[in-house]
């Protein structure tokens, strides 16, 4: 199922229980601006490359856009869209002053060296700066993109514009970066899991996790949650996956990762095939790598009682019907995942006040906000009768209804 489909069948559902007529749905729905630009990038041996790049800037009734920036093969227009969407109603589950946006380039950041991917950033930068800015749009990295992206924006965006760090977020911490950054969307969703399973009488420490990818999410939510009690029975990358009954040493596992960029053949768990990971015994799995893994047919083989998504749109409508029959509870993306905008955030706030926080208070103001957008959500839940990801996207819906309006057209 196409990720546009997806979401918009997520969001007709909700906009049923809220009672939103056809126009204002037709208008939610569609992008505020959808820009794309042709790059055309001299390589390293001089011969010429073209790509192109994408901005989508979904709604900006709360604020200011903002959303990553992807560099893959596959970045396209439909998935971008769909991106830019989840952003405008993730930022709003969070309450976030902010509505969504998404970029990317159609490149492969792989097969590219330091100094073409620096040119064509530079180049995507100068042909968008007009459409971007810290009261604008704001993007951060992504898939294939990384501070060193952003630093590279920062410096094109000033050639025009003067320096003003807070036109992009993710950057280094010597150019105005955030410390916890990196572990933010990780931390949010120990923080979310921490509120779900206070609500079922249970601790993290209860659980044995099985977790999707093991990059900047996968990694950091297996150590954090593996640091609070929790048993990490398997994990798995694009190499393939590992297992282990008794809990795997996650520590272990990341200098073996760090050493061999892979969690395949680490010694202290048995391998087993990737595509085993997601009906892999286990009361937690946490999708946190591609998104569309979840479908009706996965979701049949699913075993575990919870899904804590750290991916953006791990599973689609279909598969959604699937679990509720299943009574297997689904922390939604949209708000299970929402610690690297909320940190994102606290960047922005930082740049602009310039006025910088230590890693502690970091830590503790992204979990009060995990928190409250966890009562807001339960809240919405009962109010709509409705599972979470319908309960977040009603609750997003509301509020970026109530901005527009007051607004007004
Ligand atoms: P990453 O590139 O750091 O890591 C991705 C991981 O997924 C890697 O371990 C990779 O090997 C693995 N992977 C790729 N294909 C796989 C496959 N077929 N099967 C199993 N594993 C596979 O990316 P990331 O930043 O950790 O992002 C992961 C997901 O979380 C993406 O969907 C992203 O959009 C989403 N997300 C990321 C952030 C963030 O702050 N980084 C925030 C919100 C959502």
């Amino acid at each position: 199922m196409k990720a546009t489909e997806a979401t918009n069948r997520n969001f007709a559902r909700a906009a049923r229980l809220v009672g939103i007529d056809e126009t204002t749905e037709r208008q939610l729905v569609t992008p505020y601006r959808e820009i794309k630009v042709e790059l055309t990038l001299v390589r390293d041996d001089g011969s010429l490359a073209t790509y192109t790049g994408f901005r989508v800037q979904h709604d900006n009734s709360r604020g200011p856009m903002k959303g990553g920036i992807r560099y893959h093969p596959e970045v396209d227009p439909d998935e971008v869209n769909a991106l830019a969407s989840l952003m405008t109603w993730k930022t709003a589950v969070v309450n976030l002053p902010y509505g969504g946006g998404k970029g990317g380039i159609n490149c492969d950041p792989r097969r590219l060296s330091a100094a073409e991917l620096q040119r064509l950033t530079r180049q995507f930068t100068e042909k968008i700066h007009d459409c971007i800015g810290p009261q604008v749009d704001i993007p951060a990295p992504d898939m294939g993109t990384n501070a060193q992206t952003m630093a590279w924006i920062v410096d094109e965006y000033a050639k025009f514009h003067g320096w003003q760090p807070g036109v992009v977020t993710g950057k280094p911490i010597e150019l105005g970066g955030s410390l916890g950054r990196d572990a933010a969307t990780g931390r949010g969703l120990l923080f979310a899991a921490e509120c779900a399973f206070e609500d079922a009488g249970r601790t993290i420490a209860d659980f044995r996790y099985a977790i999707q990818g093991f990059g900047n999410v996968g990694s950091w939510a297996a150590r954090l949650l593996h640091e609070r009690g929790g048993k990490i029975v398997a994990v798995s990358d694009v190499d393939g996956a590992v297992r282990n009954p008794d809990g795997i040493d996650v520590p272990a596992l990341q200098a073996w990762v760090k050493a061999h960029r892979t969690v395949t053949g680490f010694p202290g768990a048995e391998a087993m095939p990737g595509e085993a990971l997601l009906a892999t015994e286990c009361d937690v799995l946490v999708p946190a790598a591609l998104g569309g893994v979840i479908t009706k047919h996965t979701a049949a083989e699913i075993r575990a009682r919870w899904i804590l998504e750290g991916a953006n749109h791990p599973s689609d409508p279909d598969a959604d019907e699937v679990l509720e029959k299943k009574g297997i509870t689904v922390l939604p993306d949209i708000y299970a995942n929402a610690g690297g905008v909320t940190v994102s955030y606290f960047e922005w706030v930082q740049n602009i006040q310039q006025f910088y926080w230590d890693e502690d208070k970091v830590e503790a103001e992204l979990r009060r906000v995990m928190r409250k957008a966890w009562a807001d959500l339960r809240a919405a839940a009962r109010q709509y009768a409705c599972p979470l990801r319908t309960a977040a996207f009603a609750l997003a819906m509301s509020r970026v209804l109530r901005a527009t309006a007051l607004r007004g057209v």
